[in-house]
């Protein structure tokens, strides 16, 4: 008798193969879900290696496919594989494509689904509902796939979407993972700092997306850990622009570009605030905060030295501001 947990497991490796099946062999799957990863670029290599698949446009095909097999109801519903609504049941990933979110050690945990027409009225992606086996916020899309190339190049980049990770792996980069739109946790971040202390933020090619995520930033310098940023030409995100350059010119841009954060920030921040010193102020608050974040010392000194170096202003200004802030918090 399987536990609860792995019973879960189980269908939603059951629902893996029927999708990966639907997009290889059905003739649906093949001329929709299929051309659609291939108007992608993806090549059949990385459908194979990521295991997508294709949800079929109908109410139940998934459904009684499972319940044919022997599934239970129970657990189809637990996962949110079927949505249950009193007497009516229909499958929740009807009519998309689908990624398997796998854990550390590749079980599939659960699965988003993204519509094929970009249309105002559904939602772009759709995940697994919270489950006893999906806690968003402790998942991070491509672990299972990077994990290796993560220890081993000591470093870990971080994006935002499931079609980053695969274009990165397809171009040659591996040691890739999503946080899927979610903000990101703590929970992630030690997940990463199991395999290595450096993680490198690559941003969506727009402002607004790297102003929200400042904040979140300070959360991996709390870990401990290095961080990098790095951006993209605007309106790029890391998956265009790892399918218009080649593997060389890729890892080219990725070892050339980055950024440390702290100085990342200090420069954003200062264009902002120009020459308005009630900006300047509210910035420099800004960055201590991050600054006071990081758990080493030392690091932190050096921090401080090379910020009023950017910003021009008295290193004793930082220090004490630096020394405030730790007063506060006691
Ligand atoms: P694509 O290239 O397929 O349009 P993307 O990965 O570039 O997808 P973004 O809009 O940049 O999509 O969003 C980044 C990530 O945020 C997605 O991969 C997905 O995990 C998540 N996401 C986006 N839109 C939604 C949504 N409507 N609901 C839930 N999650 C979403
Ligand atoms: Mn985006
Ligand atoms: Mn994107
Ligand atoms: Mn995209």
């Amino acid at each position: 008798q399987a536990s609860e947990r792995e019973s879960m497991l189980l269908v939603s490796e059951f629902a893996r193969d029927y999708f990966n099946e639907t997009l290889l062999n059905h003739p649906k799957g093949k001329a929709i879900g299929l051309s659609y990863f291939k108007e992608r670029g993806f090549t059949d290599e990385t459908i194979k290696k990521f295991e997508l698949g294709y949800s079929l446009d109908e109410w139940t095909a998934f459904t009684d496919a499972a319940l044919k097999k022997g599934y239970d109801i129970k657990y189809l519903s637990q996962t949110g594989l079927t949505i249950v609504k009193e007497t009516k049941q229909f499958d929740r990933f009807k009519g998309r494509v689908v990624f398997p979110i796998h854990n550390m050690s590749g079980r599939v945990l659960g699965f988003g689904g993204r519509i094929l027409i970009n249309d105002k009225k559904a939602a772009k992606y759709l995940n697994s509902p919270e489950s006893e086996i999906y806690h968003k916020s402790h998942i991070l899309y491509g672990i299972y796939h990077a994990k290796q190339a993560i220890a081993k190049e000591d470093n870990c980049f971080l994006v935002e979407g499931y079609t980053d990770v695969i274009s990165f792996n397809q171009n040659g980069v591996e040691n890739v993972v999503a946080s899927s739109g979610t903000a990101l946790t703590s929970d992630q971040i030690r997940l990463v700092r199991r395999l290595t202390p450096n993680i490198t933020i690559l941003f969506d090619g727009d402002a607004a997306g790297i102003r929200a995520s400042l904040r979140g930033i300070d959360l991996i310098l709390e870990q401990g850990m290095n961080v990098k940023v790095l951006t993209f030409p605007e309106g790029e995100d890391p998956d265009s622009f790892a399918r218009s350059v080649s593997t060389g010119e890729l890892k080219e841009y990725l070892s050339t570009s980055s950024q440390d954060f702290i100085n990342f920030k200090v420069s954003l921040l200062m264009e902002e605030a120009k020459d308005d010193p009630v900006k300047k102020a509210g910035l420099i608050r800004d960055i201590v905060v991050s600054i006071s974040k990081i758990p080493d010392r030392i690091q932190r000194e050096v921090y401080i030295q090379e910020c009023a170096r950017i910003m021009s202003i008295s290193e004793n200004v930082l220090f004490s501001e630096l020394a405030q802030m730790f007063k506060k918090e006691q």
